[in-house]
């Protein structure tokens, strides 16, 4: 909540606030690395980007913690490399729909979250993110095993004609990348 506007259910805190909380919970390991993604990069996009429309349906859910949220933007062939080759995503032929396919890796809290913010090239170009409660086409590896921080879930997200509907994405087509200050 401590990010989240109070318009929808948040406390409207600062970023030092913020920083101050993931400090103290930093000592719990895997508690950490299950929160973070989850309060961190799992939801700033949908706060930043995301419409009135996006935020009303989906941020009550997770800021209340009903729903988890993953970030899923490592590939296989594309982890620091961050802008790197990856499968385009393509409009359904009712173009309600962009059809994703490929697979995500080391995705934390990937086998029991909710809520994907989820990024892919459309048209092979254009980094776009979005946010999408989905279940069909994505299916969840098992549980990776780790070295350490053994108690979170790190998994791939196989995606096989997974359907995000056109109105989830966040933010304009091709400015994935950017951050509040430069979009
Ligand atoms: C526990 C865990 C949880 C994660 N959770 C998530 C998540 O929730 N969502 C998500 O999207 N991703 C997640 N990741 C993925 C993480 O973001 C990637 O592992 C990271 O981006 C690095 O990519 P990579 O593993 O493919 O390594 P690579 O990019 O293959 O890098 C391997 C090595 O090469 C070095 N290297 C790479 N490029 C260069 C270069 N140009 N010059 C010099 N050296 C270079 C790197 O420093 C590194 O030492 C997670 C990873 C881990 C380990």
């Amino acid at each position: 909540m401590i990010d989240t506007p109070e318009v929808y259910g948040g406390l409207e805190l600062d970023k030092a606030t913020s920083m101050l909380v993931a400090e103290k919970i930093s000592t719990v390991g895997s508690f950490s690395v299950t929160y973070s993604p989850h309060t961190g990069i799992g939801t700033a996009a949908l706060v930043y980007y995301g419409t009135k429309e996006q935020k009303e349906k989906y941020l009550q859910k997770i800021i209340s913690g009903e729903w988890v949220a993953r970030y899923c933007l490592t590939e296989p062939d594309s982890g620091s490399d961050a802008l790197g080759p990856r499968p385009p995503r393509t409009l359904s032929a009712d173009g309600k729909y962009y059809l994703l396919n490929g697979t995500k890796q080391f995705i934390t809290n990937g086998s029991f979250a909710s809520l994907y913010t989820i990024f892919a090239k459309i048209d092979k170009e254009h980094f776009t993110r979005s946010s999408w409660k989905g279940t069909r086409g994505a299916v969840g590896g098992g549980r990776g095993k780790k070295l350490g921080i053994r108690g979170t879930s790190t998994t791939q997200i196989v995606l096989e004609n997974a359907k995000v509907p056109k109105e989830n994405l966040l933010g304009t087509i091709g400015r994935g990348t950017r951050s509040p200050s430069t979009s």
